[in-house]
């Protein structure tokens, strides 16, 4: 079904606010299967409302709006759509019995504008407001199906989710419903992943193979329609293990989860420990790891050894290595490997991880911006990596980060 979202607000247009109804609106589609072609933005004005409606209804047989359904004078939408399906406007009695037994426990008289919140569409169904007062509207015209929702985001989404949702779904009469399955990947870019299953994404058609880079990682959503899990899981099968004998090396996942939840499982399922030590990311690697709950039982802490001096003092680097014409430097592999060792041997932790690089914009010790090393040591003996990012500051400390994770992975995966 092919769908436009109208959102209306002046406040929308001065840039006052942010359309996030679009974004959870548009999304919620998608999860169904109702493909958003287009988003409108209008103001609180009835002529254009009018024009916004009579464009959509040419381009999409599903049109949501949001915005408009409250108690005042700019709140328009409702009349806008009665006069232009050629429909009245009538009173949800239970919204009306709602309405009046909130002002009377607060002990206020009821001001006549707020009966307008319980006004509906003749010909069309109530969509009830469990967070608020206004009634929500789905109604169909000359075979285009109409969705008024309010503006207040707590009162949309679940005025969505519970019976915007289920009334889509019955107009959509026999489709069957989309299911999906997420891989994540790390240690592969996009494009590289996407150049190794280009004749299967260019080929494909159910399930369809979307790409999508996040963050440092990329993950494929396998997407099928089927009558039921079972049937869904026997479709994407197939697609799913020509992907794995291609790149299975580089999933870790097959959920959307990110990379440092995976490494925290295999941590807790082996029993083993970490701790990190920190140069130009600053302590973001630990923050990724602290912000998975749970993360204690398997990470023990981390030093942000961000100066040459702290690197010298709290693990050990020998200045010498560091400083001075000839020495390797503190972005150096020297210096990682002694970094992750001795993290790993002051704290007691099996694993110790470290990252020492030049994050930019500028360059350091003569080398370029995006020139990091990451170094893990564990019992077995300390693997490290140079790096060579071309981000801005911000995006080389995330990859970095994630880097390291994916070093660990790759360790822990073999322990
Ligand atoms: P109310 O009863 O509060 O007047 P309403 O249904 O008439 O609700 P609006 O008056 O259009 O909705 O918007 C009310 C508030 O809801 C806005 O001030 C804004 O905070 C929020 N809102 C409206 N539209 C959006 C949107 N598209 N995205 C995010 N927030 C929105
Ligand atoms: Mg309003």
């Amino acid at each position: 079904m092919k769908a436009e979202i109208i959102a209306v607000g002046t406040e929308l247009l001065l840039g006052q606010i942010v359309n996030t109804n679009a974004q959870y609106l548009a999304s919620a589609c998608a999860d169904i299967g109702v493909n958003v072609y287009f988003q409108t933005v209008v103001g609180d004005n009835p002529s254009r409302i009018k024009e916004a409606l009579s464009i959509a209804k040419n381009r999409a047989e599903l049109i949501i709006c949001t915005g408009g359904l409250g108690p005042t004078q700019d709140d328009l939408t409702k009349d806008v759509l009665a006069e232009f399906v050629g429909d009245r406007l009538v009173m949800h009695r239970p919204s009306m019995d709602k309405i009046e037994e909130l002002f009377r426990s607060r002990g206020i008289p009821m001001v006549e504008s707020n009966a307008r919140q319980a006004l509906m569409l003749e010909g069309g169904d109530p969509l009830l407001n469990d967070n608020g007062l206004a009634v929500g509207v789905g109604v169909t015209h000359e075979g285009t199906h109409y969705i008024l929702l309010p503006g207040p985001p707590r009162e949309m989404k679940v005025m969505f989710d519970n019976y915007a949702n289920p009334w889509i779904r019955q107009k959509m009469g026999g489709v069957n419903p989309l299911f999906s399955k997420v891989l994540r990947f790390i240690g592969i870019g996009e494009s590289n992943l996407e150049h190794e299953l280009i004749d299967l994404i260019e080929t494909q058609s159910d399930p369809s193979i979307a790409p999508y880079a996040k963050e440092g990682e990329v993950m494929i959503r396998l997407t099928t329609r089927a009558a039921g899990e079972a049937q869904a899981d026997e479709k994407i099968a197939p697609v799913e293990r020509e992907i794995r004998s291609r790149l299975g090396q580089y999933i870790y996942a097959d959920e959307d989860i990110p990379i440092e939840r995976a490494v925290l499982r295999l941590l807790q399922e082996k029993g083993q420990t970490l701790s990190v030590a920190e140069s130009c990311t600053g302590g973001l690697l630990g923050d990724l790891i602290t912000a998975i709950p749970g993360s204690s039982q398997a990470f023990v802490g981390g030093i942000i050894c961000y100066s040459n001096g702290l690197k010298n003092k709290l693990l050990g680097v020998p200045m010498e290595l560091m400083e001075g014409p000839d020495a390797p430097g503190a972005v150096s592999a020297e210096t990682a490997v002694l970094l992750a060792q001795n993290v790993r041997l002051t704290t007691g932790s099996d694993f110790g991880v470290a990252i020492t690089g030049v994050a930019g914009p500028g360059e350091s010790e003569r080398k370029p911006a995006g020139t990091v090393y990451v170094a893990v040591a564990h019992s077995g003996g300390t693997n490290v990596e140079l790096l060579k990012l071309s981000g801005n500051r911000e995006t080389n400390k995330l990859r970095s980060a994630k880097n390291a994770l994916y070093q660990l992975w790759k360790v822990l995966k073999q322990v």
